[in-house]
């Protein structure tokens, strides 16, 4: 199955994050990413009623957690550790499978030190998730900026050696950090192990540093018509292999219904 749907409320609610929910499906779209960029807005009864509506819409949810998280900041760990967890236990909740969240900044470490930083704070916090069973995995997402932590092959390498972590691909992370560049076929084959892959996409704008603004998908840079074709190809959409694809558009669920009818042509033609 291929799922689409925004990352946040869609712009036509009028509402809340139930409401949101509700539209998303009435669209004809199925996912939806709850934004705690900012902080978590739900109490857990409030988390347990939004999974039961989204579980019986088949609108399948997921958390971007907040965005003031740094795991390569040593004095930064606990506070940012907290984060990740306080989301992961009202993702449980909400039945959201993936929790999102951008590992954090080289600093000045070394690249090692950076990450055996990141794969410490990924090994403590799948402790505590287990220890608590939260039913999350941990989603660590590819960035979009040089000065980040999240390279494909760094996010790929703790996925390997910490259980219950995945890549979070966001294909215009990696086409605004490659300069304007991007291989759908490579990415998606050193991604070929997971039966399920949660991404995001839109268009983005970038300076020699990496991104600097996302766009709609009609800027098609990166192009998702190749990404769509490198997909069919490979049997998602098909019952052997899910993706869910989040719009990170600032036209949300309008460039999802892009992507759906883009999809949509391809398989039938
Ligand atoms: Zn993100």
């Amino acid at each position: 199955m291929i799922y689409l749907g925004p990352a946040g409320i869609p712009t036509i609610t009028k509402g809340d994050t139930l409401q949101g929910i509700k539209d998303v499906k009435k669209l004809g779209l199925n996912a939806m990413e709850l934004e705690f960029v900012r902080g978590i807005y739900l109490k857990k009864e409030e988390a347990v009623e939004i999974g039961r509506v989204a579980k019986d819409l088949r609108v399948k949810l997921s958390i971007h957690a907040s965005y003031f998280i740094n795991l390569c900041n040593p004095e930064k760990v606990k506070a940012s550790e907290k984060r990740i967890l306080d989301s992961c236990e009202i993702g449980h909740y909400l039945g959201a499978k993936y929790i999102v969240f951008h590992p954090g900044f080289y600093g000045k470490l070394s690249a090692e030190q950076n990450y055996e930083l990141v794969k410490k704070s990924c090994v403590e916090l799948r402790k505590e998730i287990d220890k608590n069973k939260f039913d999350v995995v941990l989603g660590l997402e590819t960035t979009g900026k040089k000065s980040q932590f999240g390279t494909l092959d760094e996010i790929l390498k703790i996925c390997k050696e910490v259980k219950g972590c995945a890549p979070i691909i966001d294909f215009a992370h990696i086409f605004a950090r490659q300069g304007g560049k991007i291989d759908y076929s490579e990415i998606l084959d050193k991604v070929r192990k997971f039966k399920e892959l949660h991404t995001h996409f839109s268009g983005i704008e970038f300076t020699e540093k990496g991104e600097k603004k996302h766009i709609p998908i009609s800027s098609n840079q990166p192009d998702f018509k190749e990404l769509a074709k490198e997909l069919i190809n490979r049997g998602f959409g098909t019952k052997k292999r899910d993706i869910r694809i989040i719009s990170e558009s600032p036209v949300l669920e309008q460039d999802s219904l892009e992507m759906k009818k883009i999809l949509n042509k391809l398989t039938k033609s």
